[in-house]
């Protein structure tokens, strides 16, 4: 069913808070759907999916993940939360993978029935500053295949923001541990806050 268009942030978060798509699909989920806390932020921050405890708090990024993400970003809670709008491809934990391994990636179908309160985000903030966290959201965002080949670089978006990806803190990525990746992830780090010097020249 089509969602008529929020006029403001507020009254869109408010109403994601509620959202049962994809229960009412047949999907398994884990938790309520977990929110960004709006401070007027002006870069979109944009992951895969909460976890369990993103879950319990309803806020995201709050296990090791996002603490290995705001160590790489050398940034506290406070200044990470009032900087970045978190917002992921989709908004509920999906639990874990039957593999027993890590979080279950979400379907194709959630990702659609998800992508509405995206889309409906970057209409309301238009953000200046796009990061994009792992390989799901830089693919679903940016539409490039793979971590490898994106981090590092700084893209110009039709709309003006600059986009910038970086790979998932999770434990569970190899690939952040090889030590010319960790190089490539300091040189997405410094364009990251190139940028926000850019959107804060005080701070
Ligand atoms: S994952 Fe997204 S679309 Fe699915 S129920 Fe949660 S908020 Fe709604």
């Amino acid at each position: 069913m089509a969602m008529a268009a929020a006029r403001t942030l507020t009254g869109l978060e408010r109403r994601l808070s509620r959202c049962r798509a994809c229960l009412d699909a047949g999907h398994p989920l884990e938790s309520l759907p977990v929110r960004a806390p709006l401070a007027n932020q002006r870069a979109y921050l944009f992951g895969q999916a909460p976890g369990i405890q993103e879950g319990i708090e309803r806020r995201p990024w709050r296990g090791r993940a996002g603490a290995t993400l705001r160590r790489w970003l050398d940034l506290d809670e406070a200044t990470f939360y009032g900087t970045f709008f978190c917002a992921s491809v989709t908004r509920c934990d999906p639990g874990r993978a039957p593999s027993g391994r890590g979080d279950r990636t979400p379907s194709l179908e959630e990702q659609r029935l998800c992508s509405r309160w995206r889309d409906e985000e970057l209409r309301l903030l238009q953000p200046a500053l796009i990061v994009t966290v792992g390989g799901l959201a830089t693919r679903t965002l940016l539409g490039i295949p793979t971590i490898g080949e994106a981090v590092g670089l700084r893209l110009e978006l039709p709309d003006g923001a600059i986009a910038i990806p970086l790979p998932h803190p999770s434990g569970a990525s190899s690939w952040i541990n090889v030590p010319a990746n960790r190089v490539r992830i300091a040189e997405a780090v410094a364009l990251i806050h190139a940028e926000l010097g850019q959107l804060h020249p005080a701070a």
